[in-house]
């Protein structure tokens, strides 16, 4: 199917977002940065995951997502049928934040509280031009930043919200990959099963989504996005 006059206004608005955001210097961030890392992925997706910022990798190659734990992620998505060409992948962060280290290539840090603060406007100009029916949060700054409140991940992941400023998406919490990373033996296994299955219902829940009518308070749905997820296991 050709892209819709409505999939690509969309991609074009999101060019032009990118373009704006590339040039940022809206927090300390900007000053040890070797890029701004920008979403990437389909404009015209029904689903969004949200990571929390860029690591090393992703500073030096400019995409979100493409170290060790970016693996990991692409490893499971496949294992429940998504690619991720028929996604979206940002981060609430664009920017690296990290530390110096004697005589090192610097640590990655937390993003602080200022920075996701002014980096806020760029997530949500993606996430209001994509209008995606579901939001994966990838660990907690991204899940609390979405849901505007604090969250747990060993207790809030794979549940559903639908309260929050970014209705009316539906919202699943999910563990990060870089903390399962951290894992080893029984407990990287179950908590890598968990993942799964928390991104196969995400699927799951934006299929069915995609076939019932957009809530009032949401904008027509995409053409594009129907014919994306349409089949199980994409
Ligand atoms: S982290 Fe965000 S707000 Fe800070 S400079 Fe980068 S793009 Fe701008």
């Amino acid at each position: 199917m050709p892209p819709s006059d409505d999939a690509e206004a969309t991609r074009a608005a999101l060019a032009d977002v990118r373009a704006a955001a590339l040039g940022c210097v809206a927090c300390k961030l900007a000053g040890d940065r070797t890029q701004v890392v920008f979403g990437t992925g389909n404009p015209g997706t029904p689903m969004v995951l949200v990571g929390q910022s860029p690591g090393e990798q992703e500073d030096r190659l400019g995409e979100p997502f493409v170290g060790r734990a970016g693996q990991l992620l692409n490893e499971c998505l496949q294992e429940c049928g998504i690619k991720r060409k028929h996604i979206w992948i940002t981060n609430i962060v664009k920017c690296r934040p990290w530390e110096r280290t004697t005589g090192g290539r610097g640590r990655n840090r937390d993003p602080e509280e200022d920075e996701i603060a002014a980096c806020r406007p760029w997530i949500e100009a993606e996430l209001a031009l994509i209008r995606p029916r579901v939001i994966v949060c990838i660990g907690a700054p991204s899940a609390t930043l979405i849901l505007g409140r604090e969250v747990a991940i060993s207790r809030d992941r794979g549940g559903w919200f639908t309260e929050h400023p970014f209705r009316p998406a539906h919202v699943m919490p999910v563990f990060h990959p870089a903390y399962l990373l951290r894992q080893h033996g029984p407990a990287f296994d179950e908590l890598r099963r968990q993942f799964v299955a928390d991104l196969d219902s995400a699927r799951r829940m934006a299929v069915k989504l995609l076939h019932e009518p957009a809530p009032s308070a949401a904008p027509p749905t995409p053409p594009a996005q129907m014919s994306l997820f349409d089949e199980e296991g994409g």
